[in-house]
């Protein structure tokens, strides 16, 4: 009896610390929740159990990529996480500043309503796609959008700069779109090494090392793909070209 009794406390000190990080993870290319239209939840689900429990263990999840792994997460999609249901977590505070996150904000349902013709593009990446690879999206700048919250109201707000960039890279998960195919022109798609990737920060609008188109399908694809890829550069050579 001792015995099961050890048996039983070991299992739930295993569960507790590992806890939700078990239950989710990062769904990556090619994986075809990423590629696939995720469900609406239906409205006499949308202030159930079931999904406040997703958003918990959606918020816990991106707690986890800020504090563990660095990332400055701004927006997190269902489907980056392998759930193909429509809710989307955006930090809708946030001024460019990584060092200044905020919380994370659910919407159920997203839906943008309105895009201004205002335009403007900027660097784009994904933690569902391998991290050296980044795009130029022409995006709209402010947006209005529709949701539900988790307790069933509805959510009306006008986003702007990058929240709303957020957002639209985050409903384009929900419709099975993946930012590089929002990338016009090859130039626009980037390879970065990692030890480019500060470099990258102050020139990814002139950047030189594009990424071809074939490697980004033979990623869908799940087919070999690292005899695509570009030319690496040593650093000191792009510094060499940015001075000049
Ligand atoms: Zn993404």
């Amino acid at each position: 009896m001792a015995r099961h009794i050890q048996y039983l406390f070991i299992v739930l000190l295993a569960f507790f610390s590992h806890g939700w990080t078990d239950e989710l993870q990062m769904a990556m290319v090619p994986d075809p929740v990423i590629f696939t239209r995720a469900d609406e939840i239906h409205l006499s689900e949308i202030s159930s159990d079931k999904t406040r429990k997703m958003i918990f263990d959606m918020k816990e999840y991106a707690t986890h990529l800020r504090e563990e792994k660095q990332f400055s997460l701004i927006g997190l999609s269902a489907p980056e996480v392998g759930i193909d249901k429509r809710i989307i977590l955006i930090d809708t505070a946030y001024n460019g500043d990584e060092k200044k996150l905020g919380p994370l904000k659910a919407y159920i349902n997203p839906q943008i309503i309105w895009y201004s013709n205002e335009i403007e593009e900027d660097k784009e990446c994904c933690l569902c796609v391998d991290q050296h690879i980044s795009g130029v999206i022409v995006r709209s700048k402010h947006i209005k959008i529709i949701a539900f919250d988790a307790l069933g109201r509805t959510i009306c707000e006008e986003l702007s700069g990058m929240p709303a960039r957020a957002f639209q890279h985050a409903v384009d998960h929900l419709e099975g779109i993946c930012f590089p195919e929002r990338v016009h022109g090859q130039h626009n798609l980037h390879w970065v090494d990692e030890e480019l990737f500060a470099l990258y920060q102050t020139h990814w609008k002139t950047w030189p090392i594009s990424c071809s188109w074939s490697v980004w399908l033979a990623m869908k694809l799940d087919m070999p793909y690292y005899y695509l890829l570009p030319q690496s550069y040593p650093v000191d050579l792009l510094l060499n070209f940015y001075d000049q």
